[in-house]
């Protein structure tokens, strides 16, 4: 069907949401059934920025979508209204605003990262938890970053006129244009104060202050080149102030200044790993202590009187020391919480299939484990009698 190209309302006013428009025709966008208007103010998916949402004939507007001639297609959920009738239409506001705010953000980021770091955007995308602005440099430090933030809030501060024109050719072929347009007609350009020109086809706002933060929240390599991570407007505020209570909560926890919780962390940090080799060498005399008491070839020990550190690492401790003896095998097992961990290991001289015991063990009672001859491991139910298993599978 060769529909003419939509009349697009957005164009001409980002802010003017409620429409009336005759439906042209019936179409198909991909799987579903779909409405086009004479005229809309309908945004549909197309250049990095994501369909409208809203209300048009009294049914909501579940997709918005635009076709290589031009052409909107709604998908609305419910009946479609008929070819001919004149209907009602009311884009989502808050949804918009957002896109407005998020598109001319983007446009303020990359033109930064031009001047901060000459660093030309390849591709943006504004999407629905977060946009990504990707930049043809295989590094981009803080530094650089910070500093193209601080650029993008002076221009914002300054809340110089955003607008969007229509140059002929003569006109666009003396703008300096941040990137070639992917179009050859009709070239809409978006120019914010001066500081940035771009070909665009989405909606912005029309002065920089609007706009409100522009926040980067990181970055990364991404094919060779820096994906930058961002948000703009409302959804940068939203994100921003759940930082933020995040650290106060954080800093109430510490009893520090918010400023001072990295150093607290630090501290904590040294304080865990002290703490962590502490635990590790009183672990090492316990096994010690435990593994001098269990004399002869075959150990049968449940260990639960240990008290804390009681676990598979204290196993092992044990088990290693006991089986130093040649022909000894250590069959070790320990409550912990949620069931009975059993460690066993033989001395060089046996001939114990450590492996295959635990296997048979744990098939016997329900548990899971096993390992090499030399040693195995594994995890038994809750109340399980190690010796009691022990003497009935032979070990
Ligand atoms: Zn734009």
């Amino acid at each position: 069907m060769a529909a003419a190209a939509t009349r697009r309302l957005y164009w001409d006013d980002a802010l003017a949401l409620g429409f009336r428009a005759r439906v042209a025709a019936h179409t198909r966008w991909g799987e579903r059934d779909a409405v086009v208007l004479e005229a809309t103010a309908f945004y549909p998916e197309a250049g990095g920025q994501l369909a409208d949402r809203g209300v048009l004939a009294g049914r909501p507007v579940v997709d918005v979508g635009l076709d290589d001639a031009g052409v909107i297609h709604h998908v609305l959920e419910g009946e479609r209204p008929a070819v001919g009738d004149e209907v009602a239409g009311e884009v989502e506001r808050a949804r918009r605003r957002l896109h407005m705010a998020l598109h001319t953000g983007q446009h303020l980021l990359s033109r930064a990262l031009v001047e901060i770091a000459r660093a030309d955007t390849v591709s943006a995308r504004l999407g629905e938890h977060g946009c990504t602005i990707d930049v043809d440099v295989a590094t981009l430090g803080e530094r650089a970053l910070a500093e193209a933030e601080a650029l993008v809030h002076a221009v914002i501060d300054d809340d110089v006129a955003v607008r969007a024109f229509f140059p002929d050719a003569e006109e666009l072929a003396r703008l300096p244009l941040r990137r070639e347009p992917k179009v050859d007609a009709d070239v809409r350009v978006i120019d914010i104060g001066g500081f940035d020109l771009s070909p665009c086809g989405g909606t912005h706002c029309t002065r920089s202050g609007q706009v409100g933060l522009v926040r980067v929240t990181g970055s990364e390599r991404y094919k060779g080149k820096q994906r930058i991570f961002f948000d703009a407007g409302q959804r940068a505020r939203v994100v921003t102030a759940g930082h933020d209570d995040a650290l106060r909560a954080l800093a109430v926890s510490f009893a520090v200044a918010a400023g001072d919780v990295p150093a607290a962390v630090e501290r904590l940090r040294g304080e865990v790993k002290t703490a962590s080799a502490t635990a590790r060498a009183l672990k090492e005399r316990l096994a010690e202590a435990l593994a001098a008491g269990l004399g002869g070839e075959r150990v049968v020990v449940t260990l639960d009187e240990a008290g804390p550190g009681t676990d598979v690492e204290l196993l092992r401790a044990v088990a290693k020391r006991v089986v130093a003896r040649d022909g000894a095998v250590a069959l070790l097992a320990a409550r912990v919480p949620g069931g009975v961990d059993v460690v066993v290991s033989r001395g060089a001289g046996s001939s114990f299939d450590c492996g295959a015991f635990v296997k048979r063990v744990a098939a016997a009672c329900g548990g899971r484990g096993g390992g090499r001859p030399q040693h195995a491991e594994g995890r038994l139910p809750e109340g399980a009698d190690w010796s009691a298993l022990v003497l009935a599978h032979g070990g």
